[in-house]
């Protein structure tokens, strides 16, 4: 399981993106040396090692936010699915509060979570 947080919390520690290449080493946009790389052998290639990292400040923290945005939608799909059990009464315990094709809670339920998946909330 990925922890979000806690990657959220290290990209935001790092020096500010976007980050570049310079041949082996990895440079703030403030050309402040971050890293250096000194791998040497055989399937090594520095330059494309120290391009990765360098992107990675960038793209890393893109990669959260759409991950936040995609939890979000799940989220409320299982929110209106738990809903709609219960509505259904699917699970053991409900009573059935669903008056068919035409109800209005069903509509109503289904609008908010198009409102969220749509906002990404
Ligand atoms: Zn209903």
């Amino acid at each position: 399981m990925l922890n979000l947080p806690a990657i959220k919390k290290l990209c935001e520690a790092a020096s500010e993106a976007p980050w570049h290449r310079n041949c082996g080493t990895i440079n703030t946009r403030d050309g402040w040396l971050v890293a250096s790389l000194s791998i040497r052998g055989p399937g090594s290639n520095r330059k494309a090692d120290a391009e990765f990292i360098a992107q990675a400040r960038t793209l890393v923290p893109q990669l959260l936010d759409k991950l936040e945005e995609a939890q979000g939608k799940l989220d409320a799909v299982e929110d209106y699915e738990h809903w709609r059990d219960s509505h259904m009464a699917a699970e053991p315990g409900y009573i059935p509060a669903c008056l068919g094709p035409d109800c209005p809670s069903c509509k109503q339920a289904t609008d908010a979570l198009l409102a969220r998946i749509l906002k990404g909330e």
